[in-house]
């Protein structure tokens, strides 16, 4: 997709932090983070979001539950724990149109969801 500032990401066509890249998956830091670690895991295939998964992509996104567990103890938050928040469409608030994992973590969250 030529317009999805991720796809540019993936292609080092707009810089980023990268913490984890392999041949399906790539992670990087948030541009705004929300906590002090704040990292996004992505697909490297233009996926939009949630509704758009495919049976052919269940190998790469059950990877990223693999991946996010390897960033979280690169980054010293695995024993204290995180979050793992995956925004859906416009009700749940999902602003870049490429699916995302965010990985929050480095303090207490609440226990609110909403
Ligand atoms: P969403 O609201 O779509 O779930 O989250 C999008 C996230 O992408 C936000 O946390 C935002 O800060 C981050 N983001 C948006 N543009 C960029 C960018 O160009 N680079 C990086 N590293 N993060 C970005
Ligand atoms: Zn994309």
């Amino acid at each position: 997709m030529s317009d999805c500032i991720f796809c540019k990401i993936i292609n080092k066509e707009l810089p980023s932090t990268v913490v984890y890249e392999d041949e399906q998956i790539l992670a990087f830091k948030d541009i705004n983070p929300v906590t002090p670690v704040h990292i996004l895991v992505i697909p490297k295939k233009h996926i939009s979001n949630l509704n758009e998964v495919e049976p052919e992509d269940e190998a790469t996104i059950g990877k990223i539950y693999t991946v996010i567990k390897q960033i979280a103890r690169k980054e010293g938050i695995a024993e204290k724990g995180y979050r793992i928040i995956v925004n859906c469409g416009e009700d749940g608030g999902q602003e870049v149109g490429h699916l995302h994992f965010h990985i929050l973590g480095g303090k207490k969250l609440g226990t609110k969801i909403v």
